[in-house]
């Protein structure tokens, strides 16, 4: 069994602001170390259940932040970015049997995380079918187009929330809960301890209900919060202006849509 890991920074326990996400700055080097403990958590529980292979996507920032010498014997790791529309999901495909997701954290336009963001700081909500999406949303969307079912995740109680409410076989730990600018968080011994036996228990299960259901048609939009970039995302062929401060594209492949999405939020 080959499960796929995605691993972001500013859901994992004990975060609660963005000195500790950036690795310039001194407070990251406690955090990557924090993340890299919630990913290792994460592949003994896939272990336990029968993983013969994990792939880790370094899903933060640079795509530079775990710790490699604490990665077991049985992983692989993606780091840095190539391009490639899959993104925070580089590395899959239609060999994996599920894919868990750590360190995730609540969307642009939410107050549940002091970090709640949409791919970058420029963009003020992004929205999929009329709903206000997050990168899990676009990620369980890239994950169901390899037939790969999103089992877990690990973050905020307001990224928790949503996943449930997106994929009804999804299990999920809260490592944190944010309050305007501050978090109340698990410590990180109880959020290893509940990511490795929630991981070990979500992949011993049925993934039957873990597919996100797949629209016939989507269209994104992405509201920025400076008009100028809305006016440069407008040039990407087929998107059109949406407002002064948001951009739009629409195709019946969700392929397309993560294409245009590299080209639309840079
Ligand atoms: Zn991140």
């Amino acid at each position: 069994m080959k499960v796929f890991i995605s691993a972001d920074i500013e859901g994992t326990a004990g975060i609660a602001h963005w000195d500790e996400a950036e690795r310039t700055h001194p407070d990251w080097a406690e955090f990557r170390a924090l993340m890299t403990s919630e990913v290792v958590a994460a592949c003994e529980g896939a272990r336990t259940a029968g993983a013969t292979e994990v792939i880790i996507k370094d899903a933060h920032d640079s795509g530079r932040n775990l710790i490699l010498d604490r990665l077991p014997d049985y992983a692989r790791i993606v780091r840095g970015w190539s391009g490639h529309p899959d993104s925070m999901m580089f590395g899959l495909d239609e060999s994996f049997a599920a894919a868990i997701y750590t360190g995730y954290h609540s969307k642009a336009g939410s107050e549940a995380n002091p970090l709640a963001h949409t791919s970058n700081m420029r963009i003020s909500r992004l929205l999929l079918n009329g709903e206000v999406a997050s990168e899990f949303t676009i990620n369980a969307l890239c994950a169901a187009g390899y037939g790969v079912p999103s089992v877990f995740l690990a973050g905020d109680e307001g990224i928790c929330a949503e996943a449930r409410a997106m994929v009804s076989g999804l299990a999920a730990v809260e490592t944190l809960d944010g309050r305007g600018r501050a978090s109340t968080s698990i410590s990180p011994a109880w959020s290893r301890r509940l990511i490795r036996e929630g991981v070990a228990m979500a992949l011993s299960g049925d993934f039957a209900q873990a597919l996100p259901a797949q629209a016939e048609h989507y269209e994104v939009v992405i509201e920025f919060n400076n008009p100028t970039d809305a006016y440069r995302a407008g040039w990407y062929p087929g998107a059109r202006a949406h407002g002064p401060r948001a951009v739009a594209f629409e195709h019946k492949d969700f392929a397309e849509i993560l294409r245009a999405l590299v080209f639309l939020k840079v």
